[in-house]
């Protein structure tokens, strides 16, 4: 069944992968940015070339360059406030029912903001937009590959301080080609003592042992990607076997040269061969790109149907961080919601 893209939007959603300063609006980049510093445009459909990929893009080196461009500009609490509100109410606008977006503090922070300041003006943002669009989720909180392990206590730190308050887990982000898990291992162990659940960006940019470092010494609940455990079948199916979701961004993985086109993408073998995919939108900004899309891009390009969107919709919420009371209560809503746009087609 195929059905046109404004239907797509109606369906209730879930978003498990999600980066705050990879998910800003243009306008808001812009806005943040005009007094700030000399723009070479101040066309918007110009500036939108300097924070975007397009479509065509397949590189690696031209996607980071956009987030070097501003970058900067996001080191600041009420900067961090009101992208979180913003990316909830986008994230609203395409009926998301729950979305979890992630952040490492330690690279917005500076000397003159703490990692606990910029952390507090992202719980406020995404409270406030809890309170306007009664959209649920939370805040994953991303240790660094490559940065100081001072600063990898402090986020942990944090994310013991707010566990009940509005940060649901802990993600491990950065460069898996260039730094290790193990140095990280303590943390997670803790983290998994504490139950605060925990993520890992893995197997994306390095092999199927990343993934397997991801479970066996991070004990990930969920993988980040997760797409070369193709190069290993006794390890698929032993990620088969755990139910361990993967969070696959399809687009993000075109655009930074991790498969070579959506056709090659392995998502869908994924899926029928009984791993537990979400789909997910990584850096909506950046990528130029919303879940819609992303749904979307998997019927028109990756061989799915609709039932099997939807299924993966489930998958999504069932792996969620959110206590279980919550999880049912969006998983019912989210149902009960599907079946009657369907009754409607
Ligand atoms: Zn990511």
């Amino acid at each position: 069944m195929k059905i046109l893209d404004e239907s797509l939007r109606k369906f209730p959603k879930v978003d498990l992968h999600c980066h705050i300063d990879g998910s800003v609006r243009v306008e808001t980049l812009y806005d943040i940015m005009k007094n700030q510093v000399e723009l070479p445009t101040h066309d918007i459909k110009e500036f939108k070339k300097l924070v975007c990929v397009d479509s065509s893009c397949r590189s690696l080196t031209d996607f980071l360059n956009k987030f070097e461009f501003f970058y900067p500009y996001l080191k600041n609490p009420d900067v961090m406030e009101r992208i979180t509100w913003e990316l909830a109410e986008d994230a609203f606008k395409e009926n998301i029912k729950y979305i979890e977006m992630r952040f490492a503090p330690c690279l917005q922070a500076s000397e003159k903001y703490s990692q606990e300041d910029i952390v507090k003006a992202v719980l406020n943002g995404f409270k406030k937009a809890k309170r306007d669009f009664g959209i649920e989720g939370g805040i994953i909180l991303c240790l660094y590959r490559g940065t100081k392990e001072e600063e990898w206590q402090e986020t942990f730190r944090l994310a013991e301080k707010y566990i009940c308050d509005g940060v649901v887990g802990i993600d491990l982000a950065g460069d898996e080609s260039k730094y290790s898990a193990k140095p990280f291992a303590p943390f997670f162990q803790k983290a998994k003592e504490i139950r605060i659940p925990a993520t890992v960006h893995a197997g994306e940019a390095w092999g199927w042992q990343s993934v397997k470092d991801a479970i066996d010494l991070l004990f990930a609940k969920r993988i980040g990607h997760g797409i070369r455990i193709i190069e290993n079948s006794v390890f698929f199916e032993r990620v088969r076997n755990m139910k361990i979701p993967l969070e696959i961004c399809i687009t993000s993985n075109v655009q930074t040269e991790v498969v070579k086109s959506y056709k090659e993408h392995p998502v869908k073998f994924f899926y029928d061969n009984g791993i537990r995919v979400t789909l997910n939108t990584d850096d909506r900004g950046v990528s130029d790109i919303d879940l819609t899309h992303e749904w979307k891009i998997a019927q028109e390009k990756c061989g799915f149907g609709l039932e099997d969107i939807l299924d993966m919709n489930i998958n999504a919420i069932e792996g969620a961080f959110c206590d279980e009371k919550t999880k049912n209560k969006i998983k019912e809503k989210i149902q009960e919601e599907t079946r009657k746009i369907l009754s409607k087609e």
